[in-house]
């Protein structure tokens, strides 16, 4: 018999989840039985898969394949080891250096994740008495970076430059840091990178740039928002997933050698980690190799874009402006949003309601993710299977 206090425990979770349910707000996960890609097997049944940040298609590419399993047959498995210690490979190196170069920065340090590289990175530059100025959009990882560096965070409008400036002019903190996302995780939108980094400039502050979901996409090799922006400046600290556009894992952040020098003394979820295994690495040096050379996935991504946007005939629902691979479509309501993502699910198409909290309230969405694997044939039918539940929805 389970004792009453336990049983008390259990039920004021039990409470907590029904309520969640009763809001529309029940996370569930699905299982996959596929590699990702545009088709995929997902219990049980092949859908569209809109929904993997899997950008250019590079997660089931077989150059990556090929190169994790000959990294496997000369690496092992396993790092072993923390990077401080011995799980350093020279494939970590490596892909370190070819990272720095890529995105036009003298330095890279790898981080098992991005929401490490995130934690580690903004709790090395800031603390107690500095001051963190971050979009009322940034990813969570980020927000939750700030709370743990006990700096003070003061939000500012969604790309609001003229109210940051005003923020900037206020502060009396000793070390100053704006943080934003390059590109916005539920929106699509690009920040206003020059704008920033200007202000920066003129109030002595620190440019993070969360560039999860622009590296491999942005810039005409694929280097990310420095390069789509054309900026440049020492006081730039830039981090980008690997795990996206990349299709592997892992991120890392780019910088000068002072800043990567400190986050290896001081980044705790740099420093108190397993290294991620080297086959990851040998697979990403291939990932690189191919973001690069085959420009096309980016410019057949484009032409999804566009597609999607000439192809969608709508009257009540709204695609968000954005130019990018993320193309949400607002519906507002959170059942409204899930009855949508269940009817096209119904169809075959995979395309996942996001709701509060993960967006603002009254701002329920279909997070519609392209990648270079779909066809223009896939996006026409989406926009079609769309069009026709809205319609209906109107009628109704
Ligand atoms: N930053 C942004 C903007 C993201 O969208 C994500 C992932 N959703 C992360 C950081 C975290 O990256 P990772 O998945 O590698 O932990």
């Amino acid at each position: 018999m389970i004792p009453p206090v336990t049983s008390f425990l259990l039920s004021q979770l039990t409470d907590a989840l029904t309520e969640r349910e009763a809001a529309g707000l029940l996370r569930r996960r699905r299982v996959l039985e596929s590699p990702q890609g545009a088709r995929i097997l997902v219990d049980g049944r092949e859908v569209v898969s809109y929904c993997s940040n899997d950008y250019l298609g590079l997660a089931n590419h077989p150059a990556l394949i090929e190169a994790a399993k000959s990294a496997a047959d000369k690496a092992g498995i396993g790092s072993g080891a923390s990077h401080l210690i011995t799980g350093h490979h020279a494939l970590h190196d490596s892909l370190e250096k070819a990272l720095a170069n890529f995105v036009g920065l003298p330095q890279a340090l790898l981080f098992t994740t991005g929401y490490m590289a995130n934690l580690g990175a903004v709790t090395s530059l800031v603390g107690r008495g500095d001051e963190v100025f971050a979009d009322r959009l940034n990813h969570a990882s980020l927000n939750d970076a700030v709370l743990l560096s006990r700096a003070e965070m003061t939000r500012f409008p969604h790309n609001d430059v003229a109210v940051l400036e005003k923020l900037l002019a206020a502060s009396k903190a000793k070390n100053k840091l704006v943080i934003a996302d390059a590109v916005f995780s539920m929106d699509g939108d690009i920040a206003p990178v020059q704008a920033l980094l200007e202000l920066c400039e003129r109030y002595d502050s620190w440019l993070m740039l969360d560039d999860a979901h622009g590296f491999g996409v942005l810039g005409d090799k694929g280097q990310g928002i420095l390069s789509h922006a054309g900026i440049a400046s020492p006081r730039i600290v830039y981090m980008a997933t690997l795990g996206k556009a990349a299709g592997v894992s892992g991120a890392f952040v780019a910088a000068q050698p002072e800043v990567i020098k400190t986050l290896i003394q001081n980044a705790r979820t740099y420093v108190y980690t397993t290294a991620s295994p080297p086959m990851l690495a040998g697979a990403l040096l291939a990932s690189l190799e191919v973001i690069e050379a085959e420009a096309w996935r980016r410019t057949h991504l484009q032409t999804l874009v566009q597609t999607l946007k000439r192809s969608l005939v709508l009257q009540r629902w709204q695609l968000a402006p954005s130019d990018t691979a993320i193309q949400p479509l607002i519906i507002g309501d959170n059942h409204e949003a899930l009855r949508v993502s269940e009817r096209l699910l119904e169809r075959g198409l995979l395309v996942p309601a996001i709701r509060p909290p993960t967006v603002p309230k009254g701002t329920a969405r279909l997070r519609i993710s392209l990648s270079a694997a779909h066809t223009v044939e896939d996006v026409q039918q989406l926009a079609a299977e769309i069009s026709a539940l809205e319609r209906e929805s109107v009628g109704a």
